[in-house]
């Protein structure tokens, strides 16, 4: 009766929603899916942090209106975060815009900085929400391809210069969804050089900033010198803390682009719940052993996929960060036949590369957010098919 705008029509469709509703179906009919498709969080938010929650949640002041753009503790905390963690100086003040989750903050901000037309460039493969913030700003996407040949990072030499001087906007991801690869600082060097030469804004989403394998730390955009000049980065309490569904995270760098944020969150929120916020600051600030226990959890489980995997003979490349395995799929196979072979024959989700952008056929990527014993059982099931010969 009421359809939906023009605007709304052209965001992209959700490509996993035919997928997620077949799984539901492999389950209602009793098998037992193991799901290494999803991106959710397997394990609980650290007590301390829910403890400061549930105090928080009793203060009446946390029950009116936070004041716009959220406390300013949070802010000085974020920005504590960052001086420990990476050695980088942030003015709490000018340089800091709390989200609702990293979700919202790289949703808006091609609304924020971007006229009707203008050209944003995005990895491929890709976190499909960035399409949506394209959509939404009625921009003009163009893709960077992220191949294996050169780490998953995208190769700038093939960006033409008519695409460069219109590019206002580049989003990048280390570590990446769905790659697992890292960057190092030479390249974030070579993008704030790229994005100086061509005034392009760089928003660096560093939603696993906390999972680096081998003893590697992932290093966050902010730490190459000029960074802030040049963009910002968005960090999520998501995935460090275990905190998906607090929706808090927050933009950090450029003062211009952060108060862009601030102006279009004006209009479409106040803040987060006061006790989130308490609560996301003692995350923040307090005791890291939870962070470092996780890492070593996700590595156990990524060690256990790749080895036994390996051991069929399937030569697959072991991620450097985030909590997803990218499997390059056997010869023969599309992303898609290959992720409904898994499921129809040994009941395991996984998500096809396809739908993370035209560069990620050829791929399907596992999540390590099932148990050691899910994901041995995993491989058994693998083992048993006869997916190298089609
Ligand atoms: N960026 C990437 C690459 C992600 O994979 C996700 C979540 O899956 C997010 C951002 C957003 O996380 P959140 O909105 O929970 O902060």
């Amino acid at each position: 009766q009421f359809p939906p705008s023009e605007l709304l029509n052209s965001l992209p469709k959700q490509f996993f929603a035919g997928l997620v509703k077949k799984v539901g179906e492999y389950i209602a009919a009793g098998h037992d899916v193991i799901n290494l498709g999803q991106g959710n969080p397997d394990q609980p938010t650290p007590p301390h942090i829910v403890a400061k929650l549930q105090e928080a949640a009793a203060n009446p002041l946390n029950h009116k209106y936070s004041p716009f753009q959220g406390f300013s503790y949070l802010k000085q905390a974020a920005a504590d975060f960052y001086q420990r963690e990476y050695g980088v100086t942030i003015d709490p003040d000018k340089e800091v815009a709390i989200l609702f989750g990293g979700k919202a903050g790289l949703v808006e901000i091609p609304q924020c900085l971007l006229n009707s037309g203008d050209t944003i460039l995005v990895p491929d493969p890709g976190y499909p929400d960035y399409w949506s913030g394209v959509a939404l700003a009625k921009a003009e996407m163009v893709t960077m391809p992220l191949r294996e040949e050169n780490g998953f990072l995208p190769d700038y030499q093939e960006l033409d210069s008519t695409v460069l001087s219109k590019a206002k906007l580049m989003f990048l991801n280390y570590p990446n969804n769905p790659t697992g690869a890292t960057a190092s600082e030479e390249f974030f060097v070579e993008t704030i050089n790229l994005a100086r030469e061509n005034d392009i804004c760089i928003v660096h989403d560093f939603a696993y900033g906390a999972i680096g394998f081998d003893g590697v730390k992932p290093i966050s955009f902010l730490q190459a010198d000029g960074a802030k000049e040049v963009g910002i980065e968005i960090y999520t309490l998501s995935k460090t803390y275990n905190m998906a569904g607090w929706r808090v995270g927050f933009a950090v760098g450029n003062e211009s682009v952060i108060s862009a944020i601030e102006l279009l969150q004006d209009h479409l929120y106040v803040s987060l719940f006061g006790a989130v916020q308490e609560a996301a600051a003692v995350a923040l600030t307090g005791p890291q052993d939870c962070v470092n226990e996780l890492n070593e959890l996700y590595e156990r489980r990524r060690n256990v996929l790749i080895t036994g995997l390996h051991s069929l003979g399937w030569n697959v490349t072991a991620p450097k960060g985030s909590f997803f395995a990218w499997l390059k799929v056997p010869e023969g196979y599309s992303s898609e036949e290959f992720s409904t072979i898994l499921l129809e024959k040994a009941h395991i989700m996984v998500a096809p590369g396809i739908g993370f952008g035209e560069f990620g056929e050829g791929y399907v990527r596992v999540g390590l957010l099932s148990s050691e014993d899910r994901l041995a059982e995993a491989v058994r099931r693998i083992s048993r098919l006869e997916i190298f010969e089609k």
